[in-house]
């Protein structure tokens, strides 16, 4: 089987700005500590370049990728645009490289599609993609462009006819589900905390007739997860037999994830992830939110592993891994009593 990881250096750039949520390492954590392991092959590795404003308008407005653009050129914008476009407000900060970043996140999504098309892979592995609250017009919780909406409409300008896109993050996948649960080809299933932002997506809302939520009470853990995911989501993808999967695992249900009220350990949401790939369906999985580098880098590692057939249950960091893991920076008053297995092991520890 053919896996690809795409990722590009840009991702080592800080960004954001301090104070915000956003403001740690996320993906090069990830693919450093997978090279370490051993998990990451050369070949297996694709660098990526922004999307063009083209490419971004297949989801997105001519008039909203304009305004990325002016923003990241002069690092300010017009009220008028800030207002209309949210970009400089409610959390979606002006950055340098406020167009490239994003546009960055979205090519791999959008290559990951072409990819999975083509058939020269069989799983995509994009940890910078899977900002699923982006809107067409307007930047939406942290998300400035949405990935996973442009990974599914390219899969159906290749062709495809039926497109499964499953969300595990603990938010609701409101810009996906605003814009395309109405597509005859596609069904999104979406499990995520009850009454947190975006407070879309209660539980039996079915979006524009494609959507399928299930929802979980604050301190939910692996038991409850699995339970949605084995009884409920897995058959019913399996019903629909999809020709692609895409699957956001935004890993902001960790417990030790500081943005949301569900307590899965990451042996529970890679027992997530591993029921579906099990589906044995060529597949793309995204990262999305998680604001714990710690957790975030070992989560998505160990999803790497998963995809390499690895056993990221067993995995204990090795000298370079505990290297990287230890010298992240996280300023957040969790981070001062920070927990062995947060440098020492790939793994939480359960029970
Ligand atoms: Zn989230």
């Amino acid at each position: 089987m053919m896996v690809r990881f795409l990722g590009s250096d840009i991702f080592r750039g800080s960004v954001y700005g301090q104070g915000h949520p956003l403001n740690i390492a996320r993906v090069w954590p990830v693919i450093d500590i997978c090279r370490a392991l051993g998990w990451l092959e050369a070949d297996e590795y694709q660098q990526v370049a922004p999307a063009t404003p083209e490419e971004l308008q297949l989801f997105h407005t001519f008039d909203y990728v304009a305004a990325l653009l002016e923003a990241e050129k002069y690092q300010q914008l017009s009220d008028k645009k800030m207002q209309r476009h949210r970009i400089g407000l409610d959390n979606n900060p002006i950055f340098a490289q406020v167009y490239s970043r994003p546009a960055t996140a979205a090519a791999a999504s959008m290559q990951g599609a072409k990819t999975l098309l083509s058939g020269e892979a069989q799983i995509i592995f994009n940890p910078s993609g899977g900002t699923h609250h982006g809107m067409p017009d307007r930047a939406n919780g942290f998300c400035f462009v949405n990935d996973p909406a442009l990974a599914i409409l390219s899969l159906l300008e290749g062709g495809a006819g039926r497109i499964a896109y499953i969300d595990i993050d603990a938010h609701h996948a409101d810009g996906v589900e605003a814009h395309l649960s109405g597509l005859p080809q596609v069904r999104l299933w979406s499990v995520h905390e009850e009454n947190r932002w975006p407070r879309t997506g209660k539980a039996g809302d079915v979006g524009d007739g494609n959507a399928r939520n299930y929802t979980l009470a604050r301190g939910a853990d692996d038991t409850a997860l699995l339970e949605i995911i084995n009884q409920h989501i897995v058959p019913e993808v399996s019903d629909f037999v999809p020709e692609f999967i895409i699957l956001q695992a935004g890993c902001d249900g960790l417990a030790d994830d500081p943005q949301s009220g569900l307590c899965y350990s990451n042996q529970g949401y890679w027992q997530a992830v591993e029921q579906i790939l099990a589906l044995k369906c060529p597949s793309m999985i995204l990262g999305g939110g998680g604001y714990n580098p710690y957790t975030t880098a070992r989560a998505w590692a160990g999803i790497w592993g998963l995809i390499k057939g690895e056993n990221p249950y067993e995995t204990r960091a090795n000298a370079d891994v505990q290297h990287i893991l230890s010298s992240l920076e996280w300023r957040h008053r969790r981070a001062q009593n920070r927990p062995a297995h947060w440098t020492e092991q790939l793994f939480d520890e359960t029970g």
